[in-house]
Order: C-alpha cells, then structure tokens, then sequence
C-alpha cells in the first residue's frame, strides 16, 4: 500500500492537495421498488409504473421489499463492509415538484452498511485503500421535465420510490484520476455482484463528488458538492475543473463558500447551485411507518454463500489458471464483458495469445469507434476461428491482422477473407526452395557476408522472401531452409 503521489496542481504558492469524497447513487436491480409493488424498469412510459404509495396517496403504507434488502447486504459484503444488524429508516424532509411526500425515506444515523474498503490499483504493484463510510438505502425521487412545452413542466413518477444504495467514501482520494478509479471499480464490483446494473446513460449510477485543496499537511479545507454526474468521464473533469477553480480562488486571497454546485458538460466549468444545506435543515426522523430493520446474522451468511466472483477474485484466478501475467489479469478482469470474452476465446486455445489479441488489437479497434466489447462486430467465437488459423499455419501472424482488420469493417468470416483474397501461407518447402535458390544466386555480396560470420544478414535473406511472396510465406520454415541453403 502506498499513499504518496505527486501533487497535481502547483500554483504561485506551491503544490496544493486535492481532497475528495465521493457520494454514489447506485440503483438497486429489483424488480420491485423499495416500498412498494411499482415497477423498477427503466425505459417505461411515462407514469406507467407507479404504485399508489409511489405518488403519495393518502392511507398507503410502505412494506419493505426483502429483496432489496438481500441486494443491499450482498453489495456490502462485495465491499468488504460490516452489515449491521440493526439499522433505521428516517424521512429526509424537504420540498420538490417531484417528491409527492415530502419526504424522502432514507437511512441517517443508523445506515444498512458501515466501513468497507475498496483498493484502487496506483500501479502493477501498488494498490491505495478507498475506505467506504457507509451504504445507506433511499428512495429515489421523480423526474421534473422542462423541456417539453413553453408553459408548462411535467412530472415522470416512475422513478419516484426506486431503491437506491448511497454508497458514501471517506475523504481519500487524491485527485481526479483516483476518483475515476474508484467509481470504476466500485462500479464493477457492483456490476459482478449483480446488485446493481452500472448503466450510467440510463442514471443507474450517479456521483456526487465534494471536493476541497489544501495545503499538504494542513487541515481540511472548505469543500464545494458538485451534483449529479453522470459519466466517469465528466466526474473527472468537473474534479479537476472545480480544485483548481478553488486553488485560484484562495491563490488570490479569497476564501471558499462550502456550496453545492452543478457541472455544465458543454463548458467544463461548475457552477452555484445553491449553499449547501445541513443535516438539521432535513429534519431527520425515524419513519414511523417502518419498524428498525433487523438482519441476523444467519441471513447474511446465507447471502455471503450467493456472492458470485468479484473483480479481485478473478483477477487472482486469470493469473494462477491461465498464467497471466498482472497487467493482462487486470485489464482483462476490469469489466465481465471482458472477462467472459476472454474465457470463451481462450477455451482450447494458448490464453496468452488470446489475452495478447484482446488487449493490444480488439481494444484497439473498439477504441476506434468508441464502442465496447459487448458491441464488438466481432464475436469471440469469430475471433476464435482466426487464431485457429494462425495456430495451424494457413496464414502468418501479419497476414492475421490485416484479416482481422477487415473482418472488423466488413463482418465476414477469416476463412473467407483468406480465400477471397488469396492470403495462405505458403508453406510448401519446394516453392520456398526455388525462391530461396534465386535469391542466394543473385546477391553474391550478401552471401559472402553471411560466410564471413556476419549473421544479421540471415534477416535480410528472410526479408527478401517475404517480399517476394507479400508476407505470406511460412517464417519458421523460411528460415529453415535459408539457414540450410547459407552453411552449405
Ligand atoms: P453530506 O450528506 O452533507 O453531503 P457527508 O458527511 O455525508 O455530508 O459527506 C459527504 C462526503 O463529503 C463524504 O464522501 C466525505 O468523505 C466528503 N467530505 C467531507 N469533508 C470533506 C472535505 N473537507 N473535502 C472533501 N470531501 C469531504
Ligand atoms: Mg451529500
């Protein structure tokens, strides 16, 4: 474990260090809502999946939904965390067009998860702590649409009540590529653990970050909120938009108002929300509609027994069946596309060779067209068939990239590309013979040079070959018959 990184920002005063917490909402995945027998889908019409209690009709009751409960227990255990045993439902008091109640139902002093911890890579060999303070569960609220008429705002419900697990860090993150990290990781253990489906696009999870700099050594500063991100992407950049807008701030004599502030995608700047409210202006209380949830201690090991393979795990197994060495394990284990890519090509096949293929062409391509493994256009079964290929000599390992290439573009198949194009290897040591024979007669030079005991010119010889036969023919048995021809 190490801790020291370099400071990220240095202005006219010096280095400053950059503190940051990280607040994230991941969505619960449940059929169900928390309180209630609404829908927890995404991508309904509009109100369509709304309970009574959802809008906040007069005598409906809130009834946990167990299974929200085991999903919670499950992400905490994911997270190393404690599962406490006893723990409460508040409301959360406050106004907004898309809150019917009044109140969101929420978890404060007495949260579901306490202390977990999650290990953010620094390097191949080194690994910094994130220590997690709490898993809380809440509901989720609606949604305000603005944009729709020029005189009125509307109301999509559907949202209103979906459980979510706020999952609070400590203060511990460094900068802004720590916290992109982090929420990766979080994200993919979540992702792993099956409690949470990580689409960001669709705000399955979202992140508050609240940022302050300091002075290395000295206590902490003011810190601003910024709400709402919605892509790692954009978490990154509002982080190190909003520390260096405080470092100038205090660089020039002024002090920092602890506020909560949005991130305006299109300029990269953040900007005031509102100032930050404090717990006391929520109004905290124990819903008195919900008894404390109790959890024994049997649950929770019944639930332990589910959890499937997380990130960590895996990427411990990818080294000792496969071999891998730690950088192919980890990027390899980063996302469960991934890994299931991986483990399906390397089936009867050398996984080095397949973790090679994955991580320095496919990743290359998709790069390319931003696109993910799970949309990759070509499927690891496809991608299977081109190593057989280059595995029994029909084409070289050049010749299979230039097919990989187009298979990438046009969808076909190796083989056919291979026989359209005329790119088998030529491995018939008669033709190589004939060329080897000509070459050898026509470069007296180089053939003298090689007697002499210049052996480097053996790549030459090799080079000519596959000039003559554009790269196709066999490298092994070129370099067979070069040798045999040269020490005659
Ligand atoms: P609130 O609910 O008001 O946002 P919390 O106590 O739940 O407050 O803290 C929210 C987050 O703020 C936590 O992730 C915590 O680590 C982080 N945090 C607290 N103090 C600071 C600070 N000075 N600078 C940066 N982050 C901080
Ligand atoms: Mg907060």
């Amino acid at each position: 474990m190490s801790d020291t990184r370099p400071y990220k920002i240095t202005g006219k005063t010096g280095s400053w260090e950059i503190v940051i917490g990280l607040e994230v909402h991941a969505q619960v995945s449940s059929k169900l809502k928390l309180f209630s027998n609404g829908a927890a889908s995404f991508g309904s019409n509009e109100n369509e999946n709304l309970d009574l209690l959802d809008i906040g009709l007069p005598g409906t009751l809130p009834t946990i939904n167990s299974f929200v409960i085991d999903q919670a227990i499950k992400s905490g255990l994911a997270l190393n965390a404690k599962v406490n045993n006893f723990s409460i439902f508040d409301r959360k008091n406050y106004f907004y067009p898309d809150l019917p109640l009044g109140y969101q139902i929420s978890q404060y002093k007495e949260p579901i998860i306490s202390d977990g911890y999650i290990d953010i890579d620094i390097n191949e060999n080194d690994s910094k702590r994130i220590r997690i303070e709490r898993l809380h569960l809440e509901q989720d609220a609606g949604k305000s649409i603005h944009d729709q008429s020029p005189e009125d705002s509307f109301i999509d419900f559907n949202r209103a009540g979906v459980a979510l697990m706020e999952i609070v860090s400590h203060p511990d993150l460094s900068d802004w590529d720590e916290a992109g990290d982090y929420v990766t990781k979080l994200r993919n253990i979540l992702r792993f653990a099956n409690t949470c489906d990580g689409n960001m696009q669709e705000g399955s999870l979202r992140c508050d970050a609240n940022v302050s700099v300091r002075k290395p050594n000295n206590a902490l500063g003011t810190r601003c909120e910024i709400k709402n991100l919605n892509s790692i992407k954009n978490l990154m950049k509002a982080i190190e938009f909003e520390a260096n807008r405080q470092v100038s701030l205090l660089e020039s004599g002024e002090t920092i108002a602890q506020e909560t502030r949005l991130f305006d995608a299109n300029s990269g700047k953040t900007r005031t929300m509102r100032s930050k409210e404090e717990a006391h202006d929520y109004r905290y209380f124990p819903d008195p509609d919900l008894l404390p949830l109790k959890i024994e201690e049997d649950r929770i090991h019944q639930i332990s027994k589910t959890l499937p393979e997380l990130p960590a795990q895996l990427k411990e197994r990818l080294k000792s069946q496969y071999n891998l060495g730690s950088y192919d394990a980890r990027v390899i284990s980063a996302e469960l596309e991934t890994a299931k890519y991986f483990e399906d090509l390397s089936e009867g096949r050398d996984p080095k060779q397949a973790a090679n293929w994955i991580i320095s062409n496919l990743f290359g391509k998709l790069n390319e067209i931003d696109k993910s493994i799970s949309e990759s256009p070509i499927s690891s079964k496809k991608l299977g068939k081109l190593l057989d290929l280059v595995n029994d000599g029909t084409i070289s390992n050049k010749i299979a990239k230039e097919v990989f290439e187009e298979m990438f573009m046009s969808s076909k198949e190796a083989k056919e590309i291979i026989e359209e194009k005329g790119l088998k290897q030529i491995s018939n040591e008669d033709d190589i013979e004939k060329l080897v024979d000509k070459i050898i007669l026509e470069n007296e030079t180089q053939v003298n040079q090689f007697k002499e005991g210049n052996t480097k010119v053996m790549g030459w010889f090799v080079g000519q070959v596959m000039k003559l036969t554009k790269g196709q023919a066999n490298p092994g048995i070129v370099n067979k018959i070069i040798l045999k021809k040269l020490n005659n």
